[in-house]
């Protein structure tokens, strides 16, 4: 159909924040449908995950928000109508299941982009949320060449949480390059992140050791952990470590949480050539710095690096873990008029929040 003969004049629902800061709230609202550009793709939304990154932008510790206040990067949808100049293709027509994350498009010229490391680095990607509206809305423009096309085996409902959270872990154990079979340390094994990273480490053949609060023990044992750190209680986490792996301690550590004290322990369980993965994001500040020895990278082989969600392509290769039912999410679908009354369970509630959009 093209876009003159589609309906413009209508209104659709969205979710905007408002006083950011620690009394955030989220208000219902009512916004034009976006008009995609030519060689954009208006995608109808049918849901969204919520992850900790939102709560960020809402609490403001991770810079500025969209002018539209419109939170969201988990988002599921269909294709609604094609851009102008875009012809009807079997990979690009109406009906199409669609995922929209945290990278909303790049340059594909800049070096990052041209480089192996590719597009997540790009030096002129938007975020969802940040640079355009996100996914809290019931319609949302992609532009083509950032489409991610996706399987339609699978419920919508645990896709979405792969879109974000669940790439987000799959990338970082991949950035991790363990040998299989290997001890892998997950901190913060409770969380969203966390949680699914302990699943994708089972599924890809690691052996997990979960660290995370005494409250989420049984829940992260119920993940795959073989073993548990119940940091609020455990004093001596490396002892902890050396005790279940024979001394061998870890040969990868993912911290999938934002504290500075988390990492530092997790250094400490890092055995010889293994790899420290930063995931999860402190604050500013120098209270929120991690204490290296340079010694002790030299000594032992020790490698420290960072990862960042992942390419359409790290999505795609870990949706394939949930069709194949090797990775379940664990959701709690909610609608859009409950996103201000769930936000504050982000990363407590043992399950995914994930919204049905009208
Ligand atoms: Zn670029
Ligand atoms: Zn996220």
């Amino acid at each position: 159909m093209p876009d003159e003969e589609y309906d413009f004049n209508r209104f659709q629902d969205a979710m905007s924040i408002s006083n950011v800061g620690p009394n955030y709230e989220f208000t219902p609202s009512s916004t034009d449908i976006p008009r995609p550009g030519p060689t954009d793709v208006l995608v109808r939304l049918t849901h969204t995950g919520i992850c900790g990154t939102d709560i960020g932008l809402a609490l403001g510790y991770l810079g500025n928000h969209d002018e539209s206040g419109i939170l969201g990067h988990e988002g599921i949808g269909k294709i609604e109508l094609l851009g102008s100049a875009l012809t009807p293709s079997p990979t690009l027509r109406k009906g199409l299941r669609v995922g929209v994350g945290w990278i909303r498009d790049t340059c594909r010229s800049c070096d990052h982009c041209m480089s192996g490391q590719g597009e997540i680095y790009c030096r002129t990607k938007t975020f969802s949320g940040v640079h355009v509206p996100g996914t809290l809305q019931q319609y949302i423009i992609v532009p083509v060449n950032y489409l991610l096309v996706l399987s339609e085996d699978v419920e919508p409902e645990i896709q979405a949480p792969i879109m974000c959270a669940g790439v987000t872990a799959y990338k970082a154990i991949k950035t991790a390059a363990a040998v299989p079979r290997s001890w892998m340390l997950i901190s913060g094994a409770g969380g969203g992140v966390g949680s699914l990273a302990v699943q994708y480490a089972v599924a890809m053949g690691y052996r997990v050791i979960g660290a995370d609060v005494a409250e989420k023990h049984a829940w992260g044992m119920e993940q795959g952990c073989e073993a548990y750190i119940d940091v609020d209680v455990e004093e001596d986490v490396a002892g902890f470590v050396k005790r279940v792996t024979d001394g061998k301690m870890v040969a990868a550590a993912l911290v999938c949480i934002g504290n500075a004290r988390a990492y530092q322990a997790a250094l400490e369980c890092v055995g010889s050539f293994g790899t420290l993965v930063c995931v999860g994001i402190p604050g500013p500040g120098p209270q929120n710095a991690m204490a290296v020895l340079p010694l002790q990278l030299i000594q032992e082989g020790i490698k420290i690096t960072g990862s960042l969600v992942g390419s359409r392509g790290d999505i795609v290769e870990a949706m394939e873990f949930v069709r194949r039912g090797e990775v379940k999410p664990k959701v709690q679908v909610i609608t859009l008029n409950e996103v201000g009354y769930y936000a504050g369970q982000v990363g407590k509630i043992e399950a995914k929040l994930v919204v049905r959009l009208p």
